[in-house]
C-alpha cells in the first residue's frame, strides 16, 4: 500500500504513460489488489484491477456447491456494482478519468467472471479510468480512488460485515430452488412449469424489470395445477405443462406473449424479486421466429421445405437473404441440430406462410415448396419427441393439432382444451391435414474454419460488442433476433469461442464446437476463454444454442449437412 502510494507521488503530472508503473500487486491491510493491466491514455479501454480479500468469512453454506456458489457470486457482483454507485465519485477529469466499472448483470442469474468466490477468498474484476488531467496523471484523485474508494466497496460488498446476509441466503436458495424445479420436468413429463403468484409482464419494453402497477399474478388453472416439493421453499404450486403440443390462445393484448416471453427466459434462473423466479422451462428450449434477410449456411431445411425455384437443394441450403419462412425453417433445423426439447413459437413474430396455408391458397399455389408448421408440429413430437408451445390469435386450425389449449382472458389462464374440442366439431377443417408425415433431425453440418476471417489490419480479432454483435475481424455478425441471449457477457463469450474455433485449423461440427468450448468452460472456468493475463473479468456463460446460433449467422460461412443414414 505505501508502494502504491510513493509511486502515485512520484508519478504526479507525468504524463500519462507513467501510470504503466502501477503494474503489479499490492497488500492492503485485509486485501491484495492486483492492477492487470494499464490504459494508454484516459480515453483509451480503462484499466483491469482484481481486488481478492485474504480470507473467505462468509459462511460456508453460500457457496457449498456449484449452484449455490455461482448464485453466491451473482449476488456480490450486484452488491459491488450497487457499492459502486454508491461511494465513487465518478467523473474526475478527462475521458473515462474516475469510473469504476464490474460486469453489469441482468436480471438472470448466471456463471460469470467478475467474481470468484474460493473457499480462502472473494475476488472482484473490476474497470477503472485512471485519472488525469489532460493528458496528465492526476495522482491525488487516483489515490482516493485506489486507497479510499476501493477498501469502501471493499468493506460493504465483499465482507461479511457489510453484506446483507438474509438477502444473501435468499438469493443463494432461490436460485437452487429454481434449478431443482427444472431438473424435476423431465421426470414430471413436463415441459415448463410456472408458479402461482408469479409477477410475468415487464415494466417496458425496453425493461426486463417487472411491471410494478396492476400486474396480475399467475394463477394455472385447476387442470393443469401441479405441486412440486422445492429444497428451500418447499411445496410450490402452478401451472405445468405437459410434454406434446400446447396451444396458447386469446384476444389480442391479453398477455400470450407475455407468457411466451417468460417461458423463453424460464431456461435461465432469475433473481429475488424478478417475479419469475419459479417460472422455469427445460433448459435446452428454442425460441424460433422468422428473420428475414440473415444469411444461411449449408442447412437441411428438407423435413420443412421441398424443391425449391431453381432446383435449388433444400438438404445443403445456402442463401445470403433467406425469405420470411425459409429463414423460420432454418432456425428451427438449426435448432434440432444443437439439440432442443421445446420450441416456442409465437404467431407474432412468424412467416404467415410458414405457420399455416388454407385451402383456397392450396387450390390457386400448386408450387408451394412449404409444409406449413402446423403440419410438422405433431411428427416433431411423435418421431422426434420435441414438444411445443405455440401463442395463436388468428389461426383456428390448430385447433386441430394441440394436445391442450390454454385460453388467456384479462391475463388469467384457462384450460379450453374442452371447448376447442367443441369447436372442432362445430367447424370441421378445411382442408384436412396431410396425415402420416414423419419428421427427421437435419444432417449435422462441418464448418471450415477458413471461412471465417478474424483478420482485423495486421491483428486478428473476435470481440463482442453489446448484446447484439459479435465482431470477427472487420465483420459484424448481427444477433439481433436472438431471444434468449440475455447480456452482453455471454456474447463476449460466444465471440471467444468462435474465435478460437476459427484460429484453429479443424473442421467441426457445430454441436462439436459449442459442446466442447462448453465443457472446457465446466473444467476450467470461463477463465480459459482468455483475455489479459488474469483478467478476464467480462464475460457470462453462454448457452449452446446461442453459441450455435452466432457461427450460424457468420454471412462468409462454408459449411456442408452431412447426408442423413
Ligand atoms: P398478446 O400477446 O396477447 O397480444 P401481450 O403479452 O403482448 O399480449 O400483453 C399485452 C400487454 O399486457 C403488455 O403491455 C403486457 O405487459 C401486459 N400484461 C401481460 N400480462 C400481464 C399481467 N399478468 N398483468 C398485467 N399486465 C399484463
Ligand atoms: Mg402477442
Amino acid at each position: 500500500m505505501q508502494r502504491l502510494e510513493s509511486t502515485l507521488e512520484r508519478i504526479d503530472r507525468k504524463g500519462y504513460g507513467a501510470y504503466k508503473d502501477l503494474r503489479g500487486s499490492y497488500g492492503f491491510e485485509d486485501f491484495d489488489l492486483f492492477i492487470d493491466k494499464v490504459q494508454r491514455d484516459p480515453f483509451a479501454p480503462p484499466s483491469l484491477i482484481r481486488v481478492r480479500t485474504k480470507d473467505n468469512r462468509f459462511v460456508p453454506a453460500l457457496f457449498e456447491n456449484p449452484v449455490r456458489r455461482v448464485a453466491f457470486e451473482d449476488f456480490l457482483t450486484r452488491g459491488v456494482e450497487r457499492a459502486i454507485r454508491e461511494t465513487v465519485r465518478g467523473n474526475r477529469g478527462s475521458g473515462k478519468s474516475g469510473q469504476v466499472q464490474i460486469q453489469r448483470p441482468s436480471q438472470i442469474v448466471l456463471p460469470r467472471s467478475s467474481m470468484v468466490v474460493t473457499d480462502g477468498y472473494v475476488e472482484a474484476r473490476m474497470a477503472v479510468g485512471l485519472p488525469a488531467w489532460g493528458r496528465s496523471v492526476d495522482a491525488r484523485a487516483a489515490r482516493e480512488m485506489l486507497l479510499d474508494e476501493l477498501p469502501e466497496i471493499l468493506h460493504s460488498a465483499l465482507t461479511p460485515s457489510g453484506v446483507d446476509s438474509d438477502g444473501a441466503r435468499r438469493h443463494v436458495e432461490t436460485v437452487e430452488d429454481a434449478e431443482h424445479l427444472r431438473d424435476r420436468l423431465a421426470d414430471l413429463g413436463l415441459v415448463a412449469f410456472v408458479a402461482d403468484g408469479a409477477i410475468l409482464p415487464r415494466e417496458s419494453g425496453t425493461s426486463d424489470r417487472p411491471l410494478r402497477d396492476g400486474a396480475v399474478p399467475f394463477s394455472s388453472p385447476e387442470e393443469f395445477r401441479v405441486s412440486v416439493k422445492l429444497p428451500n421453499r418447499g411445496e410450490v404450486r402452478g401451472m405445468g405443462i405437459p410434454e406434446g403440443v400446447t396451444l396458447i390462445a386469446g384476444g389480442g393484448f391479453h398477455g400470450k406473449s407475455t407468457l411466451l416471453e417468460a417461458l423463453s427466459w424460464g431456461v435461465y434462473d432469475h433473481v429475488p424479486g424478478d417475479g419469475r423466479e419459479l417460472v422455469v422451462t427445460r433448459e435446452d428450449a428454442v425460441k424460433v421466429r422468422a428473420e428475414d434477410g440473415r444469411s444461411v449456411a449449408g442447412v437441411d431445411i428438407s423435413a420443412m421445405i421441398g424443391k425449391l425455384p431453381g432446383g435449388k437443394d433444400t438438404e445443403n441450403f445456402s442463401t445470403p437473404n433467406a425469405s420470411g419462412s425459409t429463414s423460420q425453417a432454418a432456425n428451427i433445423a438449426e435448432a434440432l441440430e444443437i439439440g432442443a426439447s421445446l420450441l416456442l413459437v409465437d404467431e407474432d413474430t412468424s412467416a404467415t406462410n410458414f405457420m399455416i396455408r388454407d385451402e383456397r391458397m392450396r387450390e390457386l399455389v400448386r408450387k408451394e415448396p412449404i409444409s406449413p408448421f402446423i403440419e410438422l408440429v405433431r411428427p416433431l413430437h411423435r418421431s422426434m419427441g420435441v414438444s411445443t408451445i405455440v401463442v395463436v390469435g388468428g389461426v383456428g386450425d390448430y385447433l386441430d393439432v394441440a394436445d391442450r389449449v390454454i385460453l388467456l382472458e384479462n391475463y388469467e389462464p384457462r384450460d379450453a382444451t374442452g371447448d376447442a374440442r367443441m369447436v372442432r366439431e362445430k367447424f370441421p377443417p378445411r382442408a384436412p391435414l396431410t396425415e402420416g408425415r414423419e419428421m427427421h433431425p437435419p444432417g449435422a453440418r462441418r464448418i471450415d474454419p477458413s471461412s471465417i476471417d478474424l483478420r482485423r489490419g495486421k491483428r486478428e480479432t473476435a470481440r463482442g460488442r453489446g448484446l447484439h454483435t459479435v465482431e470477427l475481424g472487420r465483420k459484424r455478425v448481427e444477433l439481433s433476433y436472438l431471444e434468449q441471449l440475455a447480456e452482453a457477457g455471454q456474447t463476449e463469450s460466444i465471440a471467444r469461442i468462435v474465435g478460437a474455433f476459427a484460429a484453429g485449423r479443424e473442421s467441426r461440427e457445430v454441436v462439436e464446437i459449442a459442446a466442447s468450448a462448453l465443457s472446457n468452460i465446466e473444467r476450467e472456468g470461463l477463465e480459459s476463454l482468455g483475455g489479459f493475463a488474469g483478467h478476464p473479468g467480462e464475460l457470462s456463460l453462454p448457452r449452446a444454442q446461442e453459441v450455435a446460433s452466432a457461427i450460424n449467422r457468420v454471412r462468409s460461412l462454408e459449411s456442408r449437412a452431412r447426408k442423413r443414414a
